[in-house]
């Protein structure tokens, strides 16, 4: 018997405006203000897209409107770290669940090594791992890593990475950290310094839910064709979103959506269906967990309506 179409005439014809309408009325939570640049979010702001394995993008009003990616950058940026380290870099960081806030200052226990990709102290090292031997060529090689996965010229704001730079005390503490722990091999501040550039390139619903798209799909950009990353590489990163994606909430987000997801501060949230589409919600207003409140109930109302829980579809 033929394999099930893994796009239907309901994917393809989906009312994203609708589901927009829909869920604007969620009007809890609260905007991040951990730097300025994102204090000043419109937190009426929502935008949605998705990404088809066919190379088409369905998008709703508002999907063209940039945020940094914020913590949603990092499953790509350990995407390029397994791709430039062959792999290698899988020893250097753990896949395990924190049931901690993404900023915690805490590494894996006996080994040193930050706990997963997926939280500050992982990403932090992740990025110190893609090729290039200064802060320049590391920042470049994310960005046009970044832009390969969206299939689209990526910026930074600088503003938004001078603030990261700035204000991440956290984040320099858990580079200090990892050096003393001999975990990170460059410098605490370029650590720092890359992550924070990392994590304020911009991006809209249209070019993040393509950049989802590209992990669910193996690796292979669907609207470039390009293979960004080998499918063993995207396979391994869907996982650690899968465990690990929405923090101490990975376990409430993987019953009610079913979908391995990356949730960020600017209220950015990226989702990868395995083999089915990428998407993106953005929405400022955050929940306790860090996650966007609409984009977490944008992302169960898609997950029902298109059938794409990975324990609860009825897809072949
Ligand atoms: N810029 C943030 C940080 O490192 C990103 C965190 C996030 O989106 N959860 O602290």
């Amino acid at each position: 018997m033929a394999a099930p179409p893994r796009t239907d005439a309901r994917t393809d014809s989906y009312d994203l405006d609708d589901l927009r309408r829909r869920v604007l009325p969620q009007d809890g939570g609260t905007v991040d203000d951990t730097v300025p640049q994102l204090a000043r979010a419109d937190p009426g702001l929502c935008g949605m897209a998705l990404a088809l394995a066919d190379g088409t993008v369905l998008a709703s009003e508002q999907a063209d409107a940039p945020v940094s990616v914020q913590s949603a950058v990092k499953p790509f940026l350990f995407a390029l770290a397994l791709l430039d380290t062959g792999g290698a870099a899988l020893d250097r960081v753990g896949i395990e669940p924190t049931g901690e806030a993404y900023d915690a200052i805490k590494l894996e226990g006996g080994t040193g090594r930050p706990p997963n990709p997926m939280v500050n102290a992982g990403a932090l090292l992740t990025a110190s791992l893609v090729r290039g031997d200064d802060v320049e060529a590391r920042s470049a090689r994310v960005l046009e890593g970044l832009s390969a996965f969206a299939g689209s010229e990526l910026a930074v704001d600088d503003d938004v990475a001078r603030s990261e730079h700035l204000l991440g005390d956290r984040n320099h503490a858990l580079a200090h950290l990892m050096r003393a722990e001999g975990a990170l091999e460059v410098g605490a501040d370029d650590a720092v310094a890359v992550y924070a550039r990392a994590c304020a390139v911009l991006v809209d619903a249209r070019r993040l839910a393509v950049m989802g798209a590209t992990l669910a799909l193996g690796g292979r950009n669907p609207v470039t064709g390009d293979q960004v990353v080998p499918r063993e590489v995207a396979r391994d990163v869907v996982s650690v979103m899968a465990t690990c994606g929405v923090y101490d909430g990975s376990g409430r987000w993987m019953r009610s959506v079913g979908v391995p997801a990356k949730s960020s501060v600017s209220g950015a949230v990226v989702l990868s269906a395995t083999g089915v589409l990428g998407a993106a919600v953005i929405s400022p207003p955050l929940d306790e967990q860090g996650t966007s409140v609409r984009g977490h109930v944008a992302s169960e109302l898609l997950s029902r309506e298109l059938d794409l829980h990975a324990f609860g579809s009825r897809r072949g």
